[in-house]
């Protein structure tokens, strides 16, 4: 299969169904073979006008297109403009607005948005710590409105209303020439940093951090070094600057891009950035597009569930 390489090239191959069908197969099935989501079963029938194929186990829904098992599953839009838009999403430096996306493929707003938070549910990683082969900055970062000018009604759940004057924060966790993970928390009390840390951080690492004492009562053994930013922005290798570096990007896309960011939608924004920053190496945009691809099976994210999120963890 010729890949596309530009999104010019990526939207005239994709406008192709039967090149959206090839590509949906390599992506889901490493053998090329499709399988039934309900019974496995490898023996079926592609009804090529109905895009869709036919079961022949004993099970109800006997017809499944390639959308089912996926964040696509019960998406009326096409596989022509669903791979677009996560060619764009993956690719675009600063994110896509669903304002953007919309007129890009002639969708509403409404369904653009919808598009772009399923796109943030494939691109988040929870797998894996960081640690393992390198120094890891830790540092939190202040996001957002104020939390407390909100009506209570609106809050999110579990965000502090002291320090940062009750703005969302945001903890990233960078190894050195590695990936970065990052979460939003609730506050940065030992029992708020605790959890997050051992997560996500592997234990016995060596880590980099400024000098909120807390990380001081970290219950899983790292060694640490502290930058005191009051006396010295860089110490030798004693800097958070990799992990600020992030911090800017992410809200760069937050400030630029996505004007209102409701803060329990934080979280997949910041996923979304995290994907960006993990593949910005070595990559190019069709091997970009190509992970945002992998992690769509086994998500679903329907629209009742995106509005009703509940607070941030
Ligand atoms: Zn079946």
């Amino acid at each position: 299969m010729e890949t596309p390489k530009t999104l010019l090239e990526a939207i005239t191959f994709f406008s192709d169904y039967e090149n959206c069908r090839q590509f949906m197969i390599s992506v889901r099935w490493a053998d090329g073979v499709v399988r039934c989501p309900y019974c496995d079963a490898t023996k079926l029938t592609y009804l090529e006008k109905a895009r869709v194929y036919r079961c022949y186990g004993a099970h109800s829904k006997q017809k499944f297109s390639l959308k089912v098992g996926t964040i696509f599953e019960d998406s009326a839009i096409g596989l022509e403009k669903w791979l677009p838009a996560a060619w764009l999403i993956s690719n675009c430096k600063n994110g896509i607005s669903s304002y953007e996306l919309a007129r890009a493929l002639g969708v509403t707003q409404k369904s653009a948005w919808h598009m772009l938070h399923r796109l943030r549910e494939a691109m988040t990683d929870e797998t894996g710590k960081v640690g393992g082969n390198g120094p890891v900055e830790c540092d939190e970062t202040f996001v957002g409105g104020k939390v407390k000018n909100m009506h209570k009604s609106k809050r999110p759940k579990g965000v502090s209303l002291h320090g940062g004057g009750g703005k969302a924060i945001v903890m990233g966790m960078l190894e050195r020439g590695g990936r970065i993970k990052a979460k939003v928390i609730s506050g940065r009390t030992k029992q708020q940093l605790n959890p997050v840390m051992s997560e996500n951080v592997e234990a016995g690492s060596h880590i980099i951090t400024d000098e909120l004492t807390t990380y001081g009562f970290l219950e899983t053994p790292y060694n640490r070094e502290v930058i005191n930013h009051a006396l010295e922005y860089v110490n030798g290798h004693i800097h958070t600057n990799g992990v600020e570096n992030f911090w800017s990007c992410l809200k760069r896309s937050l400030g630029g891009t996505y004007i209102a960011v409701e803060p329990f939608h934080l979280d997949a924004y910041v996923s979304e950035q995290v994907f960006r920053y993990n593949n910005r190496k070595d990559a190019d945009d069709f091997t970009r597009f190509s992970a945002c691809l992998m992690g769509i099976q086994g998500k679903r994210l329907t629209y009742k569930a995106l509005t009703q999120r509940p607070g941030v963890v």
